[in-house]
């Protein structure tokens, strides 16, 4: 018998609806502002196959989540392309009852090779990590030397196999705002949307500062000087980008404005680790370690009342409260680690 959604809500009255689900802790890319080659060289300890969630103990949260108001999942990484058999996950989160969304965030290189087995597999749409349209931009920023030429052919085999594709640039000052116009116009009339996101000061390890945000409001200038857009409704309740139309129908953009202009009032997503670590916010400083009881042979009832305890003491709002955290040498985990 199908059970019951039982909704909850954490410490605000916030309800739980997205699950971002890392994958792997490993990528392909060094990206300068996420995993940095000199933190993360060849003697770097990524996490040990046997510490990986399984797909059984990933999906038995999945559908634990599901009952409990998740409606839309994320897979991510590390690059989750570099899992092994990722369809067949997929396949499993589109039999689960109360799933109605299913997206995956990849740099996209490992695409051209993928896209068709993800799509069979029940995938609709995937955002593709893409910093700069130059080459030699995106060389500097993505550590390993790559030109955009793979990463384009991924987006055209995603386009290709059907799915619905999402363009994501993170802006940094000195590192790609030169790009902002170059990818807007490539991208501009070709069914796709190109969201900007605001450099964040996740993990400890890019040295992010503030002087090296591009605000909202700059990238929106810019674009709006060359191309006219005008604001777009919110597709739906907490949508994190802020949505912009063309005004010639040329499509839209987004603008994900985490620092300059916080969106925690609406925030419903709780991210799990690779190894099964649950994290009510992407600046949290430590996870609940969930893969731990699930190996002690937690049963169904315990999990569902673990679960909704966590997301019930839930009081995260660090993007609101950022000023107030800088300078204190917190301890918040890597982007790389937790997906995004
Ligand atoms: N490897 C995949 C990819 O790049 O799409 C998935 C994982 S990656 C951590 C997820 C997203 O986080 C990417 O779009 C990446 O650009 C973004 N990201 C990483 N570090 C960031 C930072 N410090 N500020 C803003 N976005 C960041
Ligand atoms: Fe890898 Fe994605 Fe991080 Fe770049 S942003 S280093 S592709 S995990
Ligand atoms: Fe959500 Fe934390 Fe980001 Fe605020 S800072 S929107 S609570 S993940």
């Amino acid at each position: 018998m199908e059970k019951e959604i039982t909704p909850i809500k954490d410490h605000f009255g916030r309800s739980l609806k997205d699950l971002r689900i890392s994958v792997i802790d490993k990528c392909n890319l060094r990206c300068t502002y996420c995993m940095p080659k000199e933190i993360f060289g060849d003697d770097y300890a990524f996490l040990p196959e046997e510490q990986l969630l399984s797909f059984e103990e990933i999906v038995r949260l999945a559908e634990t989540f599901a009952e409990l108001g998740v409606e839309k999942i994320r897979i991510t990484g590390g690059e989750p392309l570099m899992r092994k058999d990722l369809d067949q996950l997929i396949a499993k989160f589109t039999e689960i009852p109360g799933i109605k969304d299913i997206a995956l965030t990849t740099n996209a290189i490992l695409l051209p090779k993928r896209a068709q087995k993800l799509k069979d597999a029940g995938l609709k749409r995937v955002n593709i990590s893409l910093d700069a349209i130059e080459d030699e931009v995106f060389k500097q920023i993505n550590g390993r030397g790559v030109v955009t030429l793979p990463v384009l052919k991924g987006i055209e085999a995603a386009q290709k196999a059907g799915l619905q594709v999402k363009i994501n640039m993170v802006v940094k000052k000195g590192m790609n705002e030169s790009q902002i116009l170059p990818m807007a116009r490539y991208f501009k009339g070709k069914d796709i949307i190109l969201r900007y996101i605001e450099f964040m000061d996740v993990g400890n390890h890019n040295g992010w500062d503030f002087k090296n945000v591009v605000s909202k409001k700059q990238i929106i200038e810019d674009i709006n000087s060359e191309m006219p857009i005008e604001p777009a409704e919110e597709n739906y309740y907490g949508e994190v980008a802020s949505r912009y139309r063309y005004k010639d129908g040329g499509g839209e953009i987004g603008v994900i404005s985490s620092v300059t202009d916080s969106f925690c009032g609406t925030c419903t997503r709780l991210r799990l680790s690779a190894d099964g670590k649950l994290y009510t916010c992407l600046f949290a400083s430590s996870g609940f370690d969930i893969k731990e009881k699930l190996r002690k042979g937690l049963s169904d009832e315990d999990l569902t009342e673990e679960l909704t305890s966590l997301w019930g003491r839930r009081k995260d709002r660090y993007s609101e409260e950022r000023a107030e955290h800088q300078g204190k040498n917190r301890k918040k985990i890597e982007m790389s680690y937790i997906g995004g």
